[in-house]
């Protein structure tokens, strides 16, 4: 079998540049927080391939489950012939997010197709277009779903203008020095300026951004926002697509932030591995789009649905709502042990296990230090640990390590990052 230095030299020539890879390397099998290679060689998975892991690798319960389902039936499409696992997953989500109100789940296959039907369920409901999204906002890769990311480099660059009509709010963020009432005064500004009330169907956002840099909102944002939102008969829509299925200590983050929004994306550690997404909202706001405006061929395939339900049980079971906040802990005094010796860490950070840090030359937050973040996770995977970074410029180290990691493997890998902090920072 070849080494990982010569599948890159065929992947290389195969895939085009635009799929980015972090770690030049190959995996072959999984279990848990840990991964090998086509070398052999063992890793600490801190990425749980980009917040999809929740619940680890090959957790034996999915597993069974998806196996069970993979003997019964593994395709029809729901819009022909329907079958339980897709209505049951839909009513244990009506049931998870938050809301004192009678509620509909969509069942789709991607975050980004998430974000794209929240969308076209709030035009639909509102009779509007405009939507409001937020600077460093992650939502997702498809044409509208650019529109709404806060970032063009590397995500849109090239492609020219994505389409519209989306205004750009600021996401408030103390640590860069945007306060909650800048934040709510560029929404002020976009109805001034660009668009009326009356022209906005939703305002969407992360309630922790992902790809932004983990900067957390806070219940009293949340809030304003909701209050605007009702004023002006907009729908408020979370993105949980990263923060959902147990990250941030609760099973949906905005179950922390002390209103419900109208619409709930979710996606990624929802089904451990296997690819269904969906959006979950008020009964009479998701059926504002008539019989065939919703769906796909795959759109909550039931081999994923039956994934899903049995990392909802392993929630259950495995107390991992608990665990979420105990792991969050236990990275947050690691980190804030590094902190105490290293200049370079000017924020520890996160919600529940959703933490991070973020790396400025000498601690200095307008001088953001991509540079020893990417030193970082390079020498974090020579020594064995797959870490990701994240944020708008590129300077946090972000965690994503599967919640049934024991403690045990959580110091080891964290002992790796403060090697690397001694070594490089
Ligand atoms: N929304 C958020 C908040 C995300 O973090 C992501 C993925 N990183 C997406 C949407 C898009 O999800 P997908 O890559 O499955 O399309």
């Amino acid at each position: 079998s070849q080494n990982n230095e010569q599948l890159m030299q065929r992947r290389n020539a195969a895939v085009p540049r635009g799929v980015g890879q972090i770690h030049p390397i190959f995996v072959d099998r999984a279990e848990n927080a840990t991964v090998w290679d086509v070398e052999g060689r063992e890793f600490i998975d801190f990425a749980g391939g980009i917040a999809v892991l929740n619940t680890g690798h090959l957790h034996p319960k999915i597993i069974a489950a998806v196996e069970a389902q993979l003997k019964k039936v593994t395709h029809t499409c729901f819009q022909v012939l329907a079958y339980e696992p897709y209505v049951e997953l839909c009513e244990k989500i009506n049931a998870k997010v938050p809301g004192d109100f009678a509620k509909k789940t969509l069942l789709v296959t991607t975050g980004a197709e998430a974000v794209e039907n929240a969308v076209k369920v709030a035009r639909a409901a509102t009779g509007r277009e405009g939507v409001i999204a937020f600077t460093g906002g992650y939502h997702g890769r498809t044409m509208a779903t650019l529109a709404l990311t806060g970032k063009k480099v590397p995500y849109s660059a090239g492609m020219g203008l994505m389409p519209g009509p989306v205004f750009r709010a600021q996401y408030p963020c103390e640590l860069h020095g945007v306060s909650e009432d800048d934040a709510m005064a560029s929404i002020a500004r976009i109805f001034k300026n660009d668009a009326e009330p009356c022209d906005i169907a939703a305002i969407i956002l992360e309630p922790v951004q992902g790809e932004g840099g983990f900067y957390v909102a806070s219940p009293s944002f949340f809030k304003r926002l909701r209050a605007l939102c009702d004023e002006h008969g907009i729908m408020l829509i979370a993105d949980e697509v990263q923060t959902g299925a147990g990250r941030t200590g609760t099973f949906f983050a905005m179950e922390q932030m002390g209103v419900a929004p109208d619409l709930t994306t979710f996606a990624k550690s929802i089904a451990g591995g296997f690819p269904v997404s969906g959006v979950c909202g008020k009964a009479e706001i998701m059926d504002a789009i008539a019989p065939g405006g919703l769906g796909g061929t795959y759109a909550g395939s039931p081999i994923a649905c039956a994934a899903a339900l049995a990392v909802m049980d392993v929630f259950e079971e495995e107390n991992l709502l608990a665990r979420s906040q105990a792991v969050g802990e236990r990275l947050t005094n690691a980190f804030k042990a590094i902190q105490s010796k290293h200049k370079a860490i000017g924020d520890v950070r996160g919600l529940g296990a959703m933490v991070a840090v973020e790396l400025f030359e000498g601690g200095d937050v307008h001088k953001p230090d991509a540079a020893l973040t990417g030193k970082i996770v390079a020498r974090a995977r020579d020594k064995g640990l797959i870490l990701l970074s994240c944020g708008t410029y590129g300077n946090v180290l972000r965690i994503l390590v599967p919640l049934t990691a024991s403690d045990e493997l959580l110091d080891r890998g964290m002992a790796i990052i403060a090697e690397c902090f001694a070594e490089l920072a």
